[in-house]
């Protein structure tokens, strides 16, 4: 099978840490394909469609992506919709995949955390209205949405030896819906039975997450919490320069660093690129199924940053692209 990957920079600091990051990439996979697509806010501006059917084609045929990131409109603006979102729904990404690591020198030590968030549903499916007075959105959970990502984070977990599933909900004031989650998860975790599984209230996760992040092994969450609980956990990672995720599900991944489009630094070569380094072996370790090229990938991370070298946002003075001719040079 030709590796093919899709390559979305999109705006912003996307168009500096993409290209970067898979430079890096192609030392480590020679074959490896890429095939360059448009997505976002400036493609919107320019052919009124912020996910053209050719991205999006593109996208399906490679199955494998990395999306940089989209700046959005500050105002609601008639036809656009943001294409990471669709994206993930259009190529059936239903697990979203935000671990936390402690890098060297960043953020806070003795860190591995795994967050697996759903990522089709719950508040985002976009359902709100509004008279002017009353305004309501709809939060809809489904068992088969639930059990779903309960049955890959239960996968994951094993394939990864890990020990402890924290489920996350408010089934105290949500019964039905964080409820059906709760229940549903527990029942798909009763077949891993080398998994300890326990639960938390949202809120109370929050609190022990900001006290010792360093005590969770792997949490679930429904979309809105799982959102929520890995930009805490981003926090005590070294912050969003750093903070990776993956789009994961049967026909495609999506490598996606969890921060924006940054447009106050873009276009000055300063962009932390290891968030997208590190969605990338993502992709390498749980889409293309090669954990020692994901290994290799992130130790040149580490090696790389344990050497003083680092982005301004780190505290360094690294460019994004001197940053990855170091990474490139441990590799
Ligand atoms: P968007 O609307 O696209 O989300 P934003 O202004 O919210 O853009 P983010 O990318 O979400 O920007 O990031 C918030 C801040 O974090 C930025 O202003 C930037 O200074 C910093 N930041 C984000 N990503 C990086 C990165 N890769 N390297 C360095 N700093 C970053
Ligand atoms: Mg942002």
């Amino acid at each position: 099978m030709a590796m093919k990957l899709c390559v979305i920079a999109g705006d912003g600091i996307g168009q500096e840490v993409v290209p970067q990051a898979v430079r890096v990439l192609r030392q480590l996979l020679p074959q490896l394909q890429t095939v360059a697509a448009d997505a976002g806010w400036e493609t919107f501006q320019r052919s009124g469609n912020a996910l053209p059917p050719v991205t999006l084609a593109a996208a399906r045929d490679c199955g494998a992506v990395i999306f940089g990131a989209v700046s959005s409109p500050a105002h609601k603006v008639a036809g656009y919709r943001s294409p990471i979102v669709q994206l993930r729904r259009e190529l059936g990404c239903h697990a979203n995949l935000r671990p936390t690591l402690s890098l060297p020198g960043c953020g806070t030590p003795g860190i591995d955390l795994l967050i697996v968030r759903e990522n089709t549903e719950d508040l985002y499916i976009g359902e709100e209205q509004s008279d002017g007075d009353t305004a309501t959105a709809i939060k809809r959970i489904t068992r088969v949405a639930s059990q779903r990502v309960a049955a890959s984070a239960c996968q994951l977990a094993v394939a990864e030896g890990r020990r402890r599933l924290t489920i996350v909900h408010k089934a105290n004031i949500l019964p039905l819906t964080d409820g059906l989650f709760r229940d549903v998860a527990r029942q798909v975790a009763a077949d891993y039975p080398q998994l300890q599984v326990d639960e938390l209230l949202v809120d109370t996760a929050a609190l022990k997450l900001a006290q010792a992040p360093q005590a969770f092994d792997m949490l679930l969450a429904s979309n809105l919490y799982g959102d929520i609980l890995s930009d805490l956990a981003a926090a005590f990672g070294g912050g969003l320069g750093v903070a990776a995720s993956l789009n994961l599900g049967e026909q495609a991944a999506i490598a996606e660093p969890v921060h924006g489009s940054a447009p106050d630094i873009a276009g000055q070569d300063i962009a932390n690129p290891v968030a997208s380094l590190l969605s990338l072996a993502l992709l390498l370790r749980h889409w293309w199924q090669l954990p020692a090229l994901d290994a290799r990938l992130e130790q040149a991370v580490r090696a790389t940053l344990a050497a003083g070298i680092r982005t301004p946002d780190l505290g360094g003075s690294a460019g994004t692209a001197g940053f990855c001719d170091a990474v490139l040079a441990r590799l």
